[in-house]
């Protein structure tokens, strides 16, 4: 039987009981320089996550991603059309940024940047605090039975996580169908919109049910990432590690004596504040999501015992080993060259994707014959991705063959245009009951031959 319930057990996960079923973490409030800037940048996410969707820049939110139009908006540049492959490009190499800093950092990504950790560490903990008190009164709430006082302070808490939950859910709507037009929709009857408005109450359910009370239960047995995360790192990337060579023995350890003692006293600080209920001084484990409170907490400590701050801090393991740290590591290397791959591939596919895409489909009938001339139709098909127009004029590279459009010149000034096109020319122009030629485009506007395209003609086999 442990000492105390901050003394954990080897065997099991601090937010279980033996016999499986949750503890609730209550993790004290820490005070330090790692919090302040925490919370800076946690606001600042915040705010941002909140304002960019109303930013307009040339008439569309700074980021929109149209799925319903195939559409992608950032700060000012709209890629239409776009294909799944950009999404795959940008998925993927986001994945190996995310492994690349990984391996330089440690799990900085959750600690500092995870919405998870944003919005539990910046809004949800402070409302329960409000409402419900310090974690010692938490803890008596928790564990009181059910009264008037205990309904109140919990009714009241779980209205306002699911005003702030609807907020974010509503938000992260928008940045899929624009702000305006889902403030529009929710001006209107639930009806007229209807699958919007589940999507939307789905959405808020899981931000409450998580921020609310899934919470270090998502990072410890839920997130893919930070399952992954040691397959990431190595003992150079950046931890949050205590010095075991500086600690150890810790205070109260068999048969040590006052003088052969560490500078660990034991107080168990920085366990009492870790949002993940782990033990630090045990190691990097994999529930570490790096948020720094143990730093704080054990720094608080180091100043009143008058010893130096740092016996918890940010450093790779070949540091806290006495070591130097290799900054440049293979590992760190090979994710940034398959980063660099993956965004060069985005940009060769910007760049191929802002001119013209022009798909040309045969008509039903193969060909009309009429006396000894053939006609050919297919239907054009124009992406436009750019933000230039075209006038576009169509020749044929071989004199027999005129080719006909219903209007001349094809203006082009959205991001789709449908054709028909007309290939008339005599039977004596075909080989074996086929010809091939090239159409080219010629740009009225430029002046300029701004595509060419083969195609392959057919007729009777004379
Ligand atoms: S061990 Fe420290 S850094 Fe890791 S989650 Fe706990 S308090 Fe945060
Ligand atoms: S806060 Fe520091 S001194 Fe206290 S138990 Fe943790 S490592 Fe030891």
């Amino acid at each position: 039987m442990s000492k105390n319930r901050f003394d954990l057990d080897e065997e099991r996960l601090a937010t279980t009981d033996e016999h499986g079923h949750r503890v609730y973490l209550h993790p004290e409030d820490v005070q330090g320089p790692w919090k302040n800037r925490r919370q800076i940048v946690y606001w600042f996410l915040i705010g941002l996550y909140l304002i960019l969707p109303w930013i307009y820049i040339k008439g569309k939110p700074a980021l929109l991603v149209d799925i319903f139009n195939r559409e992608f908006t950032f700060i000012g540049f709209t890629f239409y059309g776009v294909d799944p492959i950009l999404f795959f490009l940008i998925a993927i190499s986001s994945l190996f940024f995310i492994a690349f800093m990984t391996s330089l950092f440690g799990r900085v990504w959750c600690g500092w940047g995870c919405p998870q950790t944003v919005f539990i560490q910046a809004l949800f903990m402070k409302i329960e605090t409000f409402f419900e008190g310090s974690p010692r009164e938490r803890r008596a709430l928790e564990l009181a039975p059910m009264s008037f006082s205990k309904f109140t302070k919990k009714a009241l808490k779980w209205i306002v996580f699911t005003i702030i939950s609807l907020h974010i859910a509503h938000t992260f709507i928008g940045y899929f169908v624009g702000p305006r037009e889902l403030f529009y929709m929710t001006m209107q009857n639930p009806i007229n919109h209807v699958g919007m408005f589940i999507a939307t109450m789905i959405i808020s359910a899981i931000f409450l049910l998580d921020f609310g009370w899934f919470r270090e239960q998502f990072c410890i047995i839920a997130c893919p990432y930070g399952r992954m995360q040691s397959v990431m790192m190595d003992e150079n990337s950046l931890v949050i590690a205590y010095d075991v060579a500086r600690g150890e023995p810790r205070r109260g350890t068999a048969g040590v004596t006052k003088e052969g003692e560490g500078d660990c006293i034991n107080c168990y600080n920085c366990v009492k504040v870790c949002p993940t209920g782990i033990d630090i001084r045990r190691g990097t484990q994999l529930e570490c999501i790096a948020c720094t409170n143990c730093i704080d907490a054990c720094d608080e400590i180091m100043i009143k015992i008058k010893k130096p701050k740092g016996l918890i801090r940010y450093a790779s393991e070949t540091e806290v080993q006495g070591q130097k740290r290799k900054i440049i590591t293979p590992r760190s290397i090979v994710y940034l060259v398959i980063v660099l791959f993956f965004i060069s591939s985005i940009a060769v596919f910007l760049n191929k994707s802002s001119n013209l895409q022009l798909i040309l489909m045969r008509g039903k009938e193969t060909y009309v014959q009429r006396g000894d001339e053939i006609t050919n139709r297919f239907e054009l098909k124009i992406n436009h991705q750019g933000n230039r127009n075209y006038k576009l004029v169509l020749e044929s590279s071989d004199k027999e063959v005129d080719v006909i459009t219903p209007v001349s010149p094809i203006v082009i000034n959205t991001h789709e245009k449908r054709s028909i096109l007309f290939f008339r020319f005599k039977t004596s122009a075909l080989k074996s009951g086929t010809k091939k030629i090239t159409i080219q485009f010629f740009d009225q506007l430029t002046k300029t031959y701004v595509a060419n395209k083969e195609v392959v003609l057919v007729g009777p086999v004379l």
